[in-house]
């Protein structure tokens, strides 16, 4: 349970603290997430390891207690990649350190408390034929979204932007924790002007000066062509906005209804027909109905049943102008009741060896 942060940064116990940053720099680095080979619990593990090596009293205090740190790791969102805050527990007591901003020292400050509107789901129903050949819908959605009135400023139409009082126009704000460590500096997203450090001088009415509200919009979906039962589509911003961040996404769920002529496997499609004996011992031509319209299918003599009767390019969409083909599979209708007519012409059939 208990962890060496010397050993984490790979230092000796008495290391200078420019040895302490050379290392972590180089940790750091190495194990960024966003680099091949990075590692998120590791790199997670150095920053922790960072934050109170590199802070005097907070080694003193690490140092007097020996490796009672307890639980790894452990912060964060689930599937989310959160340094902001995390919590380790030292003796009872949460200690809490920004590693956004120890962070951003090295990398440019990108992973910041960035606010995100939360994601929409929908469900839309589809025919076998849409599906299979994409389409195109617009889907009325009620939905907290950018004002349209003051386009997401909050503003007044012609008021202009002062700074913001609450943050003197830096959009964050420090806050100090009292911690057993001492005085631990945390940075949030002011509030107030949602991080942007000015605020309209004026209010925009619809919106109460927020940008965001509740909207009603039409929003347009492009099904993809071959999409199956049970499939998303994404529209990345499509969900509900936020003041001072990024929009969540919307995801459209696929419902598609069964048509009973038809089975998709991958770009291919398989339609059953049922044929006359006498059309599979003697061939013949017959009209079908597929996604395309009625076809002409040529029955070539003595087809089998089970035989698969291609037709090429009639099946799904591959993208371009490809497509995957239709496969007639034959069914042999054999008769169960024969007229005295019909028994006495097999009988012959019989005579001849067939
Ligand atoms: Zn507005
Ligand atoms: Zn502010």
């Amino acid at each position: 349970m208990s962890k060496d942060y010397y050993k984490v940064l790979g230092v000796e116990k008495g290391a200078t603290k420019s040895e302490i940053k050379k290392a972590f720099h180089k940790l750091a680095h190495k194990y960024h997430p966003d680099k091949a080979g990075g590692d998120e619990e590791r790199f997670k593990e150095i920053g922790e390891a960072y934050s109170v090596l590199s802070d005097d009293k907070k080694r003193a205090e690490y140092d007097a207690y020996g490796r009672t740190f307890n639980g790894a790791g452990g912060g964060g969102p689930a599937g989310g990649f959160d340094f902001s805050n995390f919590a380790q527990g030292f003796g009872g007591q949460q200690v809490e350190f920004d590693l956004g901003d120890i962070f951003g020292d090295i990398f440019g400050g990108g992973r910041s408390q960035e606010r995100r509107g939360r994601d929409i789901s929908i469900d839309i129903e589809l025919t076998f034929k849409e599906a299979v050949f994409g389409v195109k819908r617009k889907v009325l959605l009620t939905k907290v979204g950018t004002c349209d009135e003051c386009d997401g400023t909050g503003a007044k139409k012609g008021s202009e932007l002062v700074t913001c009082s609450t943050c003197n126009g830096q959009g964050k704000v420090h806050e100090a924790k009292q911690t057993m460590f001492g005085t631990f500096a945390t940075t949030r997203v002011c509030e107030t002007c949602h991080g942007k450090g000015k605020v309209p001088k004026e209010k925009c009415k619809k919106c109460d000066g927020v940008g965001v509200t509740r909207i009603e919009e039409e929003v347009p979906i492009a099904v993809p062509a071959g999409i199956n039962n049970g499939e998303m589509v994404r529209l990345t911003g499509g969900g509900e906005a936020v003041p001072g961040g990024t929009p969540g996404d919307l995801y459209v769920k696929v419902h598609v209804e069964n048509d009973k002529r038809f089975i998709k496997q991958g770009y291919d499609l398989i339609m059953p027909l049922s044929i006359k004996l006498t059309d599979a011992l003697l061939g013949n031509s017959q009209k079908i109905e597929t996604l395309d319209g009625e076809l002409t299918l040529k029955i070539p003599q003595g087809v089998s049943f089970g035989e698969k009767l291609r037709i090429k390019g009639k099946g799904v969409p591959k993208g371009g102008s490809s497509r995957g083909d239709l496969y007639v599979k034959i069914d042999i209708q054999v008769p169960s009741k024969l007229s005295r007519n019909a028994k006495k012409a097999i009988e012959t059939l019989r005579d001849e060896g067939i």
